[in-house]
């Protein structure tokens, strides 16, 4: 189905945030993910960053797809499929989110919807590319990091996340970005006994199980995820070090 964009917003040189109206999408649970056309060139899976009445998807320009993604203006036109994959499972009463980058796209809807305590771990390489920075601040306690110190802490997420544990228990920890960052958050979790839940990207062609495209360790992505727990995770030895290319050739992360 092709759908309007309705309202455009510019976040930065990088980073654009499109709003549609698909009946489909409105109950979609967050951490599951769409298929968006963009005719003439390609087909790509995207996090919905926005779920309800309008709903949203958060690009970030890397490639050909994802700029002409960002080159869309409210009244053009996009495919979507969807929505796809199995999302956050809500657990706890404290949760800690740690966003790297265009991963705050999945972790927004998880963040507005969790009924807890809610503590949100927000990194960028540099402030001008923090997203949505003032809606986190209004729902939930939030912390910053940059890498080169703009602003917040001069660090990692990761390294942020270690100081936050001096202070603050956590029943669940939710994570997306990249994957060298989440396996990270895994291993911090995994030495301060905390459950966690990681939402991992791997190139996509279909999207709903059949072509094995994103499959790591015979898990599929699309299918099995794109949202994975602890447990299922600690299955995994591909993760954080290997991924596969269009070709399907295994390469190192
Ligand atoms: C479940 C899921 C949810 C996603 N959600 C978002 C989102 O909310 N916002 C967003 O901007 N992006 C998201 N992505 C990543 C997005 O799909 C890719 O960035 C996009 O497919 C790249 O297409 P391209 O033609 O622009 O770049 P290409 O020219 O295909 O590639 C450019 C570069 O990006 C890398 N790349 C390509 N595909 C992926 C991929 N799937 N994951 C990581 N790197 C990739 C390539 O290796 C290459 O280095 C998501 C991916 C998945 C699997």
């Amino acid at each position: 189905m092709l759908y309007k964009i309705e309202k455009a917003i510019i976040h930065d040189s990088y980073h654009k945030t499109l709003f549609f109206s698909c009946e489909k999408c409105k109950d979609a649970k967050p951490g599951q993910f769409v298929m968006v056309w963009i005719p003439s060139i390609d087909e790509i899976p995207m996090s919905l960053s926005h779920i309800g009445e309008k709903q949203a998807i958060t690009v970030k320009k890397v490639g050909e797809a994802t700029e002409a993604l960002y080159k869309m203006e409210e009244g053009d036109k996009i495919g979507i499929r969807g929505p796809y994959g199995k999302g956050f499972v809500e657990k706890g009463k404290k949760a800690l989110f740690v966003a790297g980058g265009i991963g705050i796209a999945a972790l927004l809807p998880l963040i507005k919807k969790y009924d807890g305590e809610k503590h949100v771990i927000l990194a960028a390489r540099t402030k001008s590319m923090l997203l949505f920075e003032d809606e986190i601040k209004e729902i939930a306690k939030l912390n910053v990091a940059t890498d080169d110190g703009s602003h917040g802490f001069k660090g990692f997420a990761t390294d942020l996340m270690k100081e936050l544990l001096k202070k603050e228990d956590f029943n669940i920890v939710y994570t997306c970005g990249p994957e060298i960052m989440m396996k990270k958050v895994f291993d911090i979790c995994k030495e301060n006994g905390i459950d966690m839940q990681a939402s991992l990207e791997r190139y996509m062609k279909c999207g709903i199980g059949i072509c094995d495209s994103c499959t790591i360790n015979g898990y599929r992505v699309c299918k099995d995820g794109p949202v994975f727990d602890f447990a299922t995770l600690s299955k995994m030895p591909d993760f954080g070090k290997w991924k596969r290319n269009e070709a399907g050739k295994k390469i190192p992360i």
